[in-house]
């Protein structure tokens, strides 16, 4: 399916296109270019027929979220991108539950979760980007993932179209899922359980506040750049092979934590990502295997 098509696609459903639109713009590291497209469904009745025409014209793109996770090549990119955020997003409590749309931010759903005095995601106190990319990388914190209130999701699938499925159907692991091979998430159905409301309110304030003196929650940043492998903490492995606040250019690994990425102001790809593979060839000559946490589009 070739760009014009697509343009023609996006303009009949009146979702915003462009050819130029910089991925560091979305990106909460500020480091992208400009992908093949650049969709944005303003609503969610447009968001299935858009999927469904790329899928069935085998247009190559990707789903980008809030864009907290993410460092992308400084283009041009090869693939299109669909940005599934701000659609207006809808939270739907009944008791325990709640059905939230995948644009919906992951703060506004933890904080709305604590202030109903319904436990599960009060360790995830701060932690920013949207629903859809919290259930596919199962975000976490302080002994909250989000799998473990998932009950079901709502998937927009290649040839088929929006279904909702068990949440026992996809695995689960640390910081992932393969929920994102089955389709585009679009939605999901959350359980919670009743806890004392003030206790909650403590531990999300005492999550937030643990994030605010130990990560740098003001700079350009995309979370952990490498998962903790087992046993160990890959901020401190970092931190003991001399990584802590170490730069390439305006790239640098910040100095309040060893394993988050810092764009200081126009960090190019090259030397962000050169600056990571340098630490991860480093730790793997220490002994250590690290894995990307922070997912890179090239
Ligand atoms: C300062 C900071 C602190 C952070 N702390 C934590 C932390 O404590 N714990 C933690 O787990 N993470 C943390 N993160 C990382 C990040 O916030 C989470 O991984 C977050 O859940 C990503 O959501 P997103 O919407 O931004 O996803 P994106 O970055 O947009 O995308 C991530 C992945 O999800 C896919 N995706 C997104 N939406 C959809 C969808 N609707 N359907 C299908 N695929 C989709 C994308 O294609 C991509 O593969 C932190 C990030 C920052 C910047």
């Amino acid at each position: 399916m070739d760009v014009e098509r697509i343009a023609d696609l996006a303009k009949g459903l009146d979702c915003f296109f462009s050819r130029t639109e910089p991925l560091a713009r979305h990106l909460s590291l500020g480091i992208g270019g400009a992908p093949a497209f650049y969709l944005r469904p303003r609503a969610w009745h447009q968001a299935e027929g858009i999927f469904l025409a790329l899928w069935e014209g085998n247009a190559e793109f990707r789903v980008l979220g809030g864009g907290s996770n993410l460092m992308a090549a400084d283009g041009p990119l090869s693939f299109g991108v669909v940005h599934l955020a701000r659609l207006g997003g809808h939270m739907r409590w009944e008791g325990n539950s709640v059905e939230a749309d995948a644009d919906v931010p992951m703060p506004a759903l933890a904080g709305e979760s604590v202030r109903r005095g319904l436990g599960g995601l009060e360790g995830m106190g701060g932690i920013p980007g949207t629903v859809g990319g919290a259930v596919v990388m199962n975000a976490g914190a302080f002994g909250n993932d989000i799998s473990g209130v998932l009950a079901g999701v709502a998937l927009i699938e290649p040839g088929r179209g929006m279904t909702w499925r068990p949440a026992s159907d996809f695995a689960f692991a640390y910081r992932g899922s393969d929920v994102a091979r089955a389709g585009v998430l679009a939605g999901c159905r959350l359980t919670f359980t009743p806890e004392d409301p003030r206790k909650l309110r403590a531990r999300f304030e005492e999550a937030k506040a643990s994030r605010d003196t130990t990560q740098p929650w003001r700079s350009a940043t995309a979370g952990s750049v490498f998962k903790n492998p087992p046993g160990k903490a890959a901020g401190r492995i970092l931190d003991e092979l001399g990584y802590k606040g170490k730069r390439r250019g305006a790239a640098g690994f910040s100095a309040l934590h060893a394993n988050f990425l810092v764009n200081h102001g126009g960090a190019t790809f090259e030397d962000a990502f050169g600056l990571c593979e340098e630490a991860r060839l480093a730790a793997s000559g220490a002994g250590v295997t690290l894995e990307y946490e922070m997912e890179i589009w090239r």
